[in-house]
């Protein structure tokens, strides 16, 4: 019989050894090396993990499906600590109860969005917004403020009425609207520092259709002109979504080289009984012909988001997201097209395929780390929030491009984010500021004042967590 200790050196081997696990988000740039991969059958344990890894001071990172931009998702790298470090994954917590007469989903931290649609789908029910694509895990998705367009629509974590969450010693907690309200806010957007989400209860409605229109426009290089004209379209309509304008990379003369039209598409509520056609045309991914004239109906989550078969490109890109009280839109958006093309003559690096510049619209809210939280509005502000996303997109899968457009598209923040009262998406390229981060969001410090709860020893915190929050009680974490 092996004595204890060789038993124990012979564990530690495995656990060097055989069992790490690398970790890379859906484009491969936000990567590392952990101990292994944990995926709890169900809360339980979940619960019995952390209690163990608490005692060791573990570090954890839990995932959802890894679709960001950023390193919310990084793990501690186990070249750089002597204590284990885990990516957790809930994916096994698949348990679903649908409360018809409250409209009511309660689900676990499994689910992937996609796969909640077609849940609610077969129960004549639907989300009453989501983002443009699908491909998240529900959780992930909220935990980050994902959302779709519309000004009196919220981002899909003001869906949320309830959830359970383990602490890193493994104790739960429940927190919904009547237990622990005021904490609902901090735990919605909670970006993976407050512990691990083992199930969310969320709002959801029944299925109604909605009339999509989708209309071409003429680009104009008067970019002023170009989104005023966009301004007053977001009057007119308060759901609407524009993709444009494009530009293509034109290799003679290293620029952008600007498209002569670009699309936008709307959505009303209709009472259309006919057949339902909008998943006919995907336009997330520059899938089908989307510059095109049409109109179609369908249930919300179908008319508004791209499910999965319509992803017909995964090149890499960089993407900034950007969200500002819409007062200043049409200033800001031509402001951030005319300091894009400033940058154009150092985009150097080869592969520069398309930039597509999108605009959505989103109303405020008051989840502590919402980027549309309205905390540090003024009376002047409607409380409703314009976006502009600008995407770099490659026609080759090459590093040192998508690299090169990421540092570029760290720079908007520090040009425009004082002027507009920017908050940038979390999870898509938001460069770690502490003292930005407090202005912006003047509800950190009770957010931090969770966190320190949920995690004394400060297992879930990563290196750009605590930068960009400025946790500074968990500054040596890697050794603490
Ligand atoms: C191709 C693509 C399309 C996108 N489209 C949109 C869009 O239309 N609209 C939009 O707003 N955004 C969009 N995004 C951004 C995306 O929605 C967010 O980055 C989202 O957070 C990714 O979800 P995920 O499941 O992959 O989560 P991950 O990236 O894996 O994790 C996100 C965060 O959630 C935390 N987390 C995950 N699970 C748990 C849990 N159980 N408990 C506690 N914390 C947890 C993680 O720690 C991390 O901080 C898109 C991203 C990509 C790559």
């Amino acid at each position: 019989m092996l004595s204890p200790k060789l038993a124990f050196l012979l564990l530690l081997l495995h656990a060097v050894s055989g069992s790490a696990y690398r970790w890379f988000n859906w484009q491969f740039e936000v990567t590392c090396e952990s101990d292994a991969y944990i995926a709890p059958q169900n809360e339980l344990a979940a619960a019995k993990f952390l209690k163990e890894q608490y005692h060791e001071g573990s570090h954890i990172k839990v995932v959802g499906n890894g679709h960001g931009f950023g390193n919310l998702t990084t793990c501690v790298d186990n070249t750089l600590t002597k204590k284990p470090t885990y990516i957790v994954s809930l994916t096994n917590l698949k348990k679903l109860s649908i409360d018809k007469k409250n409209l009511t989903v309660t689900f676990g931290a499994g689910w992937d969005v996609d796969d909640l649609v077609q849940e609610l789908k077969a129960n004549d029910l639907s989300f009453g917004n989501l983002g443009v694509e699908r491909v998240q895990n529900f959780v992930g998705a909220a935990s980050t403020g994902t959302h779709g367009s519309g000004s009196n629509i919220g981002n899909i974590a003001s869906q949320i009425t309830g959830l359970r969450v383990l602490d890193s010693q493994g104790n739960l907690r429940v927190i919904n609207e009547t237990h622990n309200a005021e904490e609902l806010k901090a735990f919605r957007i909670s970006l993976g520092a407050l512990g691990l989400i083992t199930e969310l209860t969320i709002k959801v409605q029944p299925t109604q259709l909605l009339k999509k229109t989708t209309k071409v426009l003429n680009a104009t290089s008067d970019f002023s002109k170009m989104y005023q004209e966009l301004d007053q379209l977001y009057k007119e309509h308060d759901r609407m979504t524009v993709w444009g304008p494009h530009f293509d990379w034109d290799e003679n003369t290293q620029s952008w080289a600007l498209e002569p039209t670009y699309f936008l598409s709307y959505w009303e509520p209709t009472d259309y009984t006919g057949v339902r056609n909008c998943t006919l045309n995907y336009c997330a991914n520059g899938c089908g012909d989307c510059k095109k004239e049409y109109i179609c109906y369908d249930e919300v989550t179908d008319a508004v988001s791209c499910p999965p078969q319509g992803v017909c490109s995964r090149d890499f890109y960089a993407e900034i997201e950007h969200f500002l009280p819409i007062e200043s839109y049409a200033e800001a958006a031509a402001n951030y097209t005319t300091f894009q093309q400033a940058q154009t003559p150092r985009m150097k690096a080869p592969y520069n395929k398309q930039m597509v510049i999108q605009h959505r619209t989103l109303k405020g809210d008051d989840t502590y780390l919402s980027p549309v939280n309205t905390y540090n509005l003024g009376p002047e502000s409607s409380g409703v929030f314009a976006i502009i996303e600008i995407d770099w997109i490659q026609e080759y899968n090459n590093f040192t491009t998508l690299w090169q457009n990421q540092e570029l598209a760290h720079e908007f923040l520090p040009q425009f984010g004082e002027t507009y009262n920017v908050r940038p998406h979390w999870n898509k390229m938001s460069p770690p500021n502490a003292t930005y981060t407090l202005e912006k969001f003047p509800k950190l410090p009770e957010f931090l004042a969770i966190q320190q709860r949920q995690d004394p020893k400060c297992q879930f915190v990563n290196e750009f967590l605590v930068q960009q929050l400025g946790i500074t009680r968990c500054a040596d974490y890697i050794s603490l």
